[in-house]
């Protein structure tokens, strides 16, 4: 029988890595968009996670004729009603680093208490394929945003992020403790055993 082949939609190299890693071992060939440099990217204009999940996974799957998962994911911050949510990538306007995005979130948190810092992030991981399989799967991990960023490890919102039970952030911890207990470890544990679930 041929492996099943199936494309991450992700750019993001950081992303894909980590998500290669979540599914190393399935016997299933998993490409990412670098192999597809011709599909343009569909905007990402969904109010939610699972709508710009599913919004990237039915578009690259049509393209590249292929199952496709593609996750959508970020951070929600208590003390701001949930933002910047599913506007993470760009929270700090077009064209923004990631550490425009770190300083925008700490000035917009400067008068915020300790105890009023909660946020998570949530990844949102949708499967398509063209036999009308549809699926979704959400991770979410718990903690704080910090009062300053520390931290070279990881990327996006790392070096602010308190998880839950910790003293340090993403960005300072160990990647293999983030890989342990994030939100799209989360997620894609779940894709994993759904893939595996796949005849
Ligand atoms: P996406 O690529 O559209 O899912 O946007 C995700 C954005 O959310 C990223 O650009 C980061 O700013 C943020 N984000 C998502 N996951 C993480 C993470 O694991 N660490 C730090 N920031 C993240």
């Amino acid at each position: 029988m041929n492996p099943k082949r199936v494309a991450i939609a992700t750019g993001n190299r950081h992303k894909l890595g980590e998500i290669r890693a979540f599914l190393d071992g399935i016997p299933w060939i998993i490409s990412g968009l670098g192999d597809h440099p011709e599909v343009e990217a569909p905007e990402e204009d969904g109010n939610t996670f699972a709508s710009n999940a599913f919004l990237k996974a039915r578009y690259y799957s049509q393209r590249l004729g292929m199952p496709c998962v593609a996750d959508d994911s970020g951070i929600s911050v208590d003390a701001l009603g949930g933002a910047p949510g599913v506007l993470s990538a760009r929270y700090a306007g077009p064209g923004c680093t990631d550490d425009d995005n770190n300083a925008k979130l700490l000035a917009a948190l400067a008068h915020v208490p300790e105890e009023s810092r909660g946020a998570r992030f949530v990844c949102c991981a949708a499967y398509v394929d063209a036999d009308g399989r549809e699926h979704l799967e959400t991770g979410t991990v718990e903690g704080r945003i910090a009062h300053a960023v520390h931290g070279g490890n990881g990327f996006g919102y790392d070096p602010l992020f308190i998880p839950e039970g910790h003293v340090h952030t993403f960005g300072e911890l160990d990647p293999a403790v983030k890989a342990g207990m994030s939100h799209r470890s989360r997620a894609f544990r779940k894709i994993r055993a759904y893939l595996e679930s796949i005849e």
